[in-house]
């Protein structure tokens, strides 16, 4: 398990609901855990790490001896949004970009933990902030397309960057085309969703 960046296509991929939690979907939890502290973030969606399944994890201090911040929330949903703030937002998956995004300040969080318990969380500030981040990774959705246009058009040269190495991994066959990323998340939506 690897995280993978933009533009890679499975961070375009709108996840399906899990059917259930088995100890497979344990198993990747704990490992999405270990590279998300690795790489110093507070949260990572199943998609960063090329899987087209609708969870995610979270540890808002991005401590692993902080396991009372851990969380792991599947088939998330989002409701009843209110207020507007705006924030600087980076990603596992856009390294060292960063932008300011406005995103309402509270949520209500519904979804499942990993003993498959149903959860209600009334959500604000950075932790809202990061749910709604994550939920959108699930749908397809990146930071950097809530930027405004200034900050979109900042972001440009550090895209193209990014865009460069992708198909230049993809030329020297480290990354398979979007046929082949593709088939792969049908059959293991086929699994488990
Ligand atoms: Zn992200």
């Amino acid at each position: 398990m690897r995280i993978i960046q933009y533009p890679h296509p499975t961070l375009r991929h709108v996840s399906k609901p899990l059917r259930r939690v088995d100890a497979e979907i344990h198993r990747i939890v704990r490992e999405m855990f270990e590279l998300m502290y690795a790489a110093n973030g507070i949260g990572l969606a199943a998609n960063q790490v090329d899987l087209p399944y609708r969870l995610f994890v979270l540890n808002l201090e991005s401590d692993s001896a902080a396991p009372k911040q851990e969380f792991a929330f599947i088939n998330p949903v989002l409701r009843s949004r209110h207020g507007m703030v705006e924030a600087e937002e980076g990603c596992l998956s856009l390294p060292s970009l960063y932008g300011d995004v406005r995103r309402p300040d509270r949520v209500v969080l519904n979804a499942f933990d990993l003993s498959g318990e149903e959860i209600t969380m009334p959500l604000d500030g950075l932790f809202a902030r990061a749910v709604q981040h994550e939920v959108d990774h699930l749908d397809g959705i990146l930071f950097i397309d809530r930027l405004t246009s200034t900050g979109l058009l900042d972001a440009k040269p550090a895209l193209i960057e990014f865009e460069e190495q992708f198909y230049g991994q993809r030329d020297r066959g480290e990354i398979p085309d979007d046929a082949a990323v593709a088939a792969r998340l049908a059959e293991l939506e086929q699994l488990r969703t």
